[in-house]
């Protein structure tokens, strides 16, 4: 069976306290390590692909890989050190092993000085260079006499770049790819609550029956999205809809950024799952700038794409910082994207076009029981279990009864479940319900 929210939660904080630490980078131990780890709750395929390897436009770089990094002070002092924060490290850092006075190490340093007490997170995966990310605070006490010591221990050399994906077939063939990246170091909105999230869906959709084929992908970000396109080319022309986690942990609101086409059944079925769910929500509109969206829907792909987020990226003020930590996500932040998720798949599973099989004029619901013979009877309001209404357009739709008449008069063959429940402001769930009710009834067809 699916897994109850007390045990998502336990796994949820399991995994960040397992997950956080890792040193990762767009290759190396830290992928390798992480995707180990959620092999353990989901059955991810590890695939590996060479350093030098051409994909379209791009070349997967040498990998990396680090032990250890630090600077110190004349006297042996220890000043910043990797092993404190792996922030600390500019990502990709070549190795290094000297001395340096502070004007030689100036132009190796990264801060952030509107937020002087946070490390910011810096990388330099297609240029080889060194460098330290420091608190600005940290910075402004360096003495400007000394000499300092600097040691990077990192290997960069022709390797690897590894990633992971599944396929959980469904009844059809055409396929909604899961995607995720799993190329940060220790922050959890971007990219750690990403990572965990694909798994529990992962574990969601793998326990019951689905319409769709669902294909996941766990790769680092921009390369690896480019180096799997490239390679499974052919499959990913099945690909229907496509969903990016990421950032699904914070503290802020909900909020989706719609496909390229702002209109296609992702953008509606987020809308609607945000409307019906009651809450407070941001709309981002589509930019080619972003997560790997951007590769997904590119000219050759044009696969619509869609990002429900909890504190999206470049929008919170942690964003690649030191502070997107363990103390700024919550396992509970990230269930409440997860249940939007779960949510938004449902009504996709669930978004069939109906067809009438008496479409002369009204059916007699009454004579089938299917009709309240009592004039008048209003139904249930609200979703049992919550206080969320079923009807949240009764200027169109009042009660079941009216819901029932919606459903008969659009089944043309060419309207939608999602169509109804847009058109009549009920509730998806019920919809569904009562279509599944007539059809055993004999009176539609699911198409
Ligand atoms: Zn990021």
């Amino acid at each position: 069976m699916v897994d109850n929210y007390n045990e998502l939660h336990e796994l949820t904080e399991s995994l960040f306290a397992r997950l956080f630490p890792i040193c990762r980078s767009i290759t190396g131990n830290g992928v390798r390590e992480s995707l180990r780890i959620l092999k353990e709750y989901a059955d991810f395929q590890t695939k590996e692909y060479r350093s030098g390897t051409q994909c379209y436009d791009w070349t997967i770089p040498k990998e990396w890989n680090i032990k250890d990094a630090w600077i110190k002070d004349a006297r042996g002092n220890l000043l910043v050190s990797f092993k404190d924060n792996n922030l600390h490290i500019l990502n990709y850092s070549a190795p290094v092993h000297g001395t340096f006075s502070y004007t030689e190490l100036l132009s190796h340093l990264y801060t952030l000085p509107e937020m002087p007490d946070a490390i910011p997170y810096r990388t330099t995966y297609y240029e080889e260079k060194w460098g330290f990310c420091l608190e600005h605070d940290r910075f402004l006490q360096l003495n400007q006499d000394e000499v300092y010591e600097v040691m990077i221990d990192s290997i960069l050399e022709d390797g690897y770049l590894t990633l992971a994906d599944a396929l959980i077939k469904g009844i059809s063939e055409e396929e909604i790819v899961i995607s995720t990246y799993c190329c940060h170091p220790s922050m959890g909105n971007d990219n750690l609550s990403g990572m965990i999230l694909a798994t529990l869906l992962y574990r969601f959709l793998s326990k019951r029956e689905n319409r769709y084929s669902y294909r996941f992908i766990i790769c680092p970000e921009t390369i690896g999205a480019i180096c799997y396109l490239k390679h499974h080319e052919e499959a990913m022309r099945k690909v229907s809809h496509c969903f990016v986690l990421t950032c699904v942990a914070g503290q802020g609101e909900i909020g989706f950024k719609e496909t390229f086409l702002g209109n296609h059944e992702l953008d509606r079925i987020c809308t609607l799952v945000l409307d019906e769910a009651g809450i407070e929500y941001k709309q981002y509109p589509f930019s080619p700038n972003g997560s790997d969206e951007r590769q997904y829907s590119s000219v050759a792909f044009r696969i619509p794409t869609v990002l429900i987020t909890k504190d999206k990226y470049y929008d919170y003020k942690f964003y690649h910082t030191s502070k997107d930590d363990l103390s700024f996500i919550t396992a509970a932040n990230l269930l409440e994207a997860y249940n939007i998720y779960i949510k938004a798949l449902c009504c996709l599973e669930g978004n069939v076009k109906i067809e009438s099989l008496k479409p002369q004029c009204e059916v007699r619901l009454g004579q089938r029981g299917l009709y309240p013979n009592t004039g008048g009877i209003i139904t249930a309001e609200r979703e049992v279990g919550s206080d969320k209404p079923l009807f949240r357009n009764k200027e169109v739709c009042r009660d079941e009864t009216d819901l029932s008449l919606w459903i008969l008069f659009l089944a043309d063959g060419r309207h939608t479940v999602l169509d109804i429940a847009e058109r009549t402001g009920a509730n998806f769930d019920l919809i569904c319900e009562k279509v599944r009710v007539f059809e055993n009834n004999n009176l539609l067809r699911i198409i």
